[in-house]
């Protein structure tokens, strides 16, 4: 058995071996006891955690609350509505469609950390949602649409299959003349680095006209460790592009200093920071959720000017049409037909000419 089968073996997911790990509160104990839903992490990714801080950013992330039984913001069916899955178009389980020339190819509901803000938690966490996983279906889909020219393919996490499986998927869609590029959308190289395995990598790797680009999520710098190093440095020695998805979370990044740190941080182990989400308006998640502005607010209080470059992320909120970008807006202060009026990070003021058209 491999490091990684063996962290998942070990699956971190009663109170007895959450114990190990943490001095569990009361309060913890009760959620967890009463919890209904799915919910565990790795040994690796449990060692992370503060041992006697319940706010420490990593264990809110793998520990059950007792507030994901409030919703009063939550939408209802969230998943169904988000993926446009109950619209005219008749599409394969597995193919969720927001744009004309890329989907999201579903393959599996399994994950090595069941993160208690998971925006598909009615697929993943609470299994309310369930849905067919027939990749062949999938597969004829994505042939007899010529338009599609990118796959995500995602999850649950799609890293969790077998070497032969994501092999399988890899070559079948590298055989369709359209598919330009193939994505995978994985916490693995954060929550399960060690599944960045020789064969994974002979799998993913490789100089191929059709690039790999994997998306991970990380959303906190405590979350990035030397193993987490190594595993993306592998990555990316053998072709595959590593960017980094974050979600706006609560108490948990925040701030300006996690916010800052987080993004400063995964460029030294290589990863690009690419999107930061708003917090999905999913069912029992409403304790993670901050006001929309919060995001665009802590990139131009942290990042953009305060920061190299690179380490800027797109701050975006997915919804049914489509994600769609917030990112701050104090730069432009004043434009006429003469000039623009500019406005820095510092909040000192330029002027250039506007060129008419
Ligand atoms: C996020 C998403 C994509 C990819 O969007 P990009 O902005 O290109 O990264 C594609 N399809 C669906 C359904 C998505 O949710
Ligand atoms: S890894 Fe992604 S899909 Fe899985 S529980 Fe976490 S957020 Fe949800």
């Amino acid at each position: 058995m491999e490091e990684w089968q063996e962290q998942l073996r070990n699956h971190v997911n009663t109170l007895e071996k959450l114990e190990q790990f943490i001095n569990v509160t009361p309060e913890e104990r009760e959620a967890i006891e009463t919890t209904k839903t799915r919910w565990g992490t790795t040994p690796y990714f449990a060692s992370l955690m503060d041992r006697n801080d319940p706010n420490c950013p990593i264990r809110k992330q793998v520990v059950p609350s007792l507030k994901e039984r409030e919703n009063r913001y939550g939408i209802p069916n969230y998943l169904v509505w988000k993926e446009n899955r109950a619209n005219e178009e008749k599409r394969p389980d597995t193919i969720a469609r927001q744009y004309h020339d890329r989907i999201a190819f579903t393959v599996v509901n399994a994950c090595a950390n069941y993160c208690r803000h998971c925006f598909r938690k009615e697929l993943v966490v609470d299994k309310s949602l369930s849905l067919k996983f027939d990749l062949e279906e999938g597969l004829r889909w994505i042939r007899e649409h010529s338009e599609i020219r990118d796959v995500l393919v995602t999850g649950g996490d799609p890293l969790l299959l077998p070497d032969e499986q994501i092999e399988y998927i890899v070559r079948k869609l590298r055989e369709i003349p359209h598919i330009q590029m193939i994505r995978f959308g994985s916490r693995l190289p954060i929550v399960l680095p060690h599944r960045i395995t020789k064969g994974l990598l002979k799998v993913l790797g490789g100089y191929h006209k059709v690039p790999i680009w994997l998306n991970t999520q990380c959303n906190h710098a405590k979350e990035i460790t030397e193993r987490t190093a190594k595993a993306v440095y592998d990555l990316l020695t053998c072709g595959v592009n590593v960017g980094n998805q974050a979600v706006l979370l609560k108490g948990i990044n925040d701030d300006k200093k996690s916010f800052q740190e987080l993004h400063q941080k995964l460029l030294t182990i290589r990863i690009r920071p690419y999107y930061v989400f708003y917090c999905e308006p999913a069912p029992g998640i409403d304790h993670f959720r901050t006001p929309v502005e919060k995001g665009a607010e802590l990139i131009r209080d942290t990042i953009r000017g305060h920061t190299t470059g690179l380490a800027q992320p797109m701050y975006v909120i997915a919804t049914n049409i489509g994600k769609i970008p917030l990112m701050p807006d104090y730069y432009i202060i004043k434009k006429d037909e003469k000039e623009y009026t500019l406005r820095n990070y510092k909040g000192q003021i330029t002027t250039l000419p506007n060129i008419p058209e």
